[in-house]
Parts: C-alpha cells; structure tokens; sequence
C-alpha cells in the first residue's frame, strides 16, 4: 500500500464524483458514503507456548438493502479500521454490480498469519467467530476468505458458528473447503473472473488473446488462477507475475519472456505466495526487482496483489504498450493515478466488475448450501462465465452511453441499483 493512501478516503472520493454524476440526494449520499454497523473486537488466543496473545479483530457491514452482507476477512498485520471499511464498501459496489442479491461487508484481523502455527491459527478463527457470531449469519452477513485466509480456516469458523447456534449451518460462511460444505470451482473463481473480463475487452478492442501478452503483480489465489486463465482459457502469453517473499522481506519479480509456466511456478510456491526463486531461477526464470512487473511491455497488465499499487509515482512506469489494465486486486488504482489512466486512453477494468467473479461463486455456494444439493465444476463455472460476461456488458453499456470512464460507469451500475433497492424497501 502506498503510505500516503487512505483506502476508505479513496473509496469515498470515487463515490463522491459518481454522487455528482448521478445527482444522488444529499441524504442518499450521506447514507451510502458510510458503513451501516461496525464491530470492533478483541480475541484473546492461548499460544503453544501457554502464553495469551491479543489480537484485534474487526467486521464493517456497509450495506445490506439487497440481501446480506458478503465479503472475506483479511488476516493481515497491516490491517486498519479503514482498510476494513474500504474494502466493506467495495463489496457492496461488487455485489451490485454481479448483479447478486448480497450487501457488502468485510472483516479483518491485525496478524501476519504466517507467524503462527496451524493450532494458534485455529484458535484465532474460533475465537473471531466466537466475538461475531451474534452479528452474523446466512441472513445477515456471510464472511468468505480474503488475503491470508483460505479454505480451511472458514470450515473451522463454520463449524464453531454450528456449534454455537446448535445447528448445522453451512450458509453462515462461504469459500469452505470442498467436501466440508465448500463450492467446486470457488477457489478459481476470482482469477477466473478477472480472466472472463480481460477476453470481453480484448473482443471489444478487436484484440487476438492468442497474441497477447500479460504481467501480473502477486501470486496469491487470484494472481494464480488469472495466470492459468490467461495461459489456458485465452492462449495468451505471461511473461512475469511478482511476489512477496516473506523471508527477504521484499518482492521480486519472476519473469520469461517467452512465457511462464503458472502450474510450475505454483509448485514452488508455499501457501502464502513466496516463490522459492533458487528453484525458478534454476529452471530459467529471471528474478527481476519487485517493481519490474509494471514496466513490462505487454497488453493487458494485472495488479492482483493489494490496494494503493497503482498510484502517483508508480503509473508513470506503465509501458506505452498496455491496452488494458485488469483489476484482480480490490483498490489498486489511486484517484491520481486514475486520472493517469484516463487520459492514456488505457481500458481500465475496475476492481470490484473485474474481481467480482469470487463472490459470486461464494454466492453460488450459499445457494448449493441452502438447497444441500451440490452442482459439478462444469455447472458453477458456466454460470460464472455467464454472470461475468453479462455485467462486463452492462458496466461497457453504461460507459458507451454515458461517455464516461469504465470505473465511473461501473460505480453507476452499483449505486443505482442499491438506490433503486433502498426505494423498493421504503429506506428512503
Ligand atoms: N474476498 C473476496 C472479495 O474481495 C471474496 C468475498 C466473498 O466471497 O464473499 O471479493
């Protein structure tokens, strides 16, 4: 993240300007500009060492007019009240925007979750559900995985909410492992999604994907999944993705420029997203510094890692050859160099159309969940293909028409459909 970047101040401005677009009603804007309910809390976990550990926990629901809120939690040591609220926010404009009928919410845990071990772990999503349990739900707000929590940390925290209310109660959270409640094709799903928009662009610029190449920065869930969707389902060409490496306390690059192999690079990667670069670099990858991923000169670049990358200083590194840039990440892109962006003529991608492909299978899962009836890989993932497509659509649509840019048109989907749902329920 950009030290200078206030992720909640950014996510108010981008809504502010589209206020105004829109005309919204000051009290509208006043309501819409802020989360509904927030839960600030703590969690004491006993260590392996016997010792007690605090740790700060939080959950923003911004929104819920169109169903429950919906949004992951983050494990990161990072992580503020206003990173949670952003990214809250963010889910509301997501799931609007997807066309689900979920709110937004987000939740969040200030830890470096590569600091502990699988039992203190555990403890931590237990002791989280236990704090929250009351203000959650599968008609409230339904969490999901986010950076740093994965799979089987939200079958833990699915199992201490059933416990906790007595019943079975698989709709509470989604994102669980397969076979534990979980949805086959939900751990692509985000990548996959960004990979659904980047072929509706490349189609409408009247762009081969056969003949393009891409670079992605990070290599978490998303970045990967983006990297075997470029490769597999576009044929196209990636020649770098970045990456944190927790041991040098730096990123890097792992670049080829005749393209990279995404199922050997997961391979050697451990489950936080290091890569081990003496087995990339042994295999003929370049290990380049960690910003070298914004400069290369290829068609579609991919921020996949977290918010704030795109900003003042760093846009300006961006290659003359980008045709689009592809939002995996929730906030990449800074107001500043938005505006960079625009004036470029760049095809941008906003994050919450682009990444929105993870919540909506999270979404698939509640349904598979309430009905206990379970769909194949092929089924989720065709009405995830077919879900993407129609709101990239809607999203151009709208920036066609309005003459204004794709986040701007894409924030004018969203708000008027939770307006025009706050008038159905008689909010306003
Ligand atoms: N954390 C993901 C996101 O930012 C998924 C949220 C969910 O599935 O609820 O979109």
């Amino acid at each position: 993240m950009s030290s200078n970047t206030n992720v909640f101040e950014m996510a108010q401005r981008q809504f502010d300007g589209v206020a105004d677009l829109l005309k919204l009603d000051p009290s509208v804007r006043e309501f819409l500009r802020w989360p509904l309910r927030e839960y600030h809390f703590r969690i004491p976990v006993r260590m392996d060492d016997g010792t007690i550990r605090v740790f700060q926990g939080f959950r923003v629901q911004h929104n819920d007019v169109r169903g429950p809120a919906k949004g992951g939690i983050r494990f990161h040591p990072a992580e503020t009240i206003d990173t949670v609220r952003a990214l809250a926010t963010w889910m509301t404009w997501k799931c609007a925007v997807a066309d689900i009928p979920l709110g937004g919410g987000k939740g969040g845990v200030i830890v470096d979750p590569a600091t502990l071990s699988g039992a203190e772990k555990e403890r931590l999503v237990r002791g989280y559900i236990q704090q929250i349990w009351k203000n959650i739900g599968p008609r409230q707000d339904v969490p999901a995985p986010d950076v740093g929590t994965n799979p089987q940390m939200m079958g833990w925290m699915m199992d201490e909410y059933s416990k906790l209310v007595g019943q079975y109660t698989p709709g509470v959270i989604t994102g669980k492992p397969v076979g534990g409640g979980g949805s086959l094709g939900r751990t692509e799903a985000t990548g996959y999604g960004v990979i659904i928009n980047v072929r509706e662009a490349l189609k409408y610029l009247g762009l081969d994907s056969s003949q393009c190449t891409g670079a992605l920065q990070g290599f978490g869930n998303v970045s990967q999944h983006a990297a075997i969707g470029f490769v597999e389902m576009l044929k196209g060409k990636v020649i770098c993705v970045s990456y944190w490496d927790r041991e040098d306390r730096c990123s890097y690059t792992v670049s080829k420029s005749d393209g990279i192999d995404p199922h050997f690079l997961i391979s050697i990667t451990d489950q936080y997203g290091t890569i081990d670069k003496a087995k990339a670099k042994a295999a003929g990858y370049a290990v380049e510094d960690g910003d070298a991923w914004i400069s290369k000169d290829v068609d579609v670049l991919m921020p996949c890692a977290l918010e704030g990358q795109l900003n003042a200083d760093s846009i300006h590194k961006v290659s003359k050859k980008v045709r689009i840039i592809a939002e995996g990440a929730n906030g990449p892109t800074t107001p500043e160099a938005d505006a960079v962006i625009r004036e470029r003529g760049i095809f941008d991608i906003p994050d919450f159309l682009c990444n929105a492909g993870g919540v909506t299978v999270s979404y698939f899962e509640g349904v598979q969940n309430d009905m206990n009836f379970y769909w194949s890989k092929e089924e989720v993932l065709s009405k995830l293909d077919e879900k993407m497509t129609v709101a990239f659509h809607a999203v151009l649509d709208m920036s066609l028409n309005e003459k204004v840019y794709m986040r701007d048109a894409a924030y004018m989907v969203a708000i008027s459909r939770v307006v025009k749902a706050m008038q159905l329920r008689g909010w306003i």
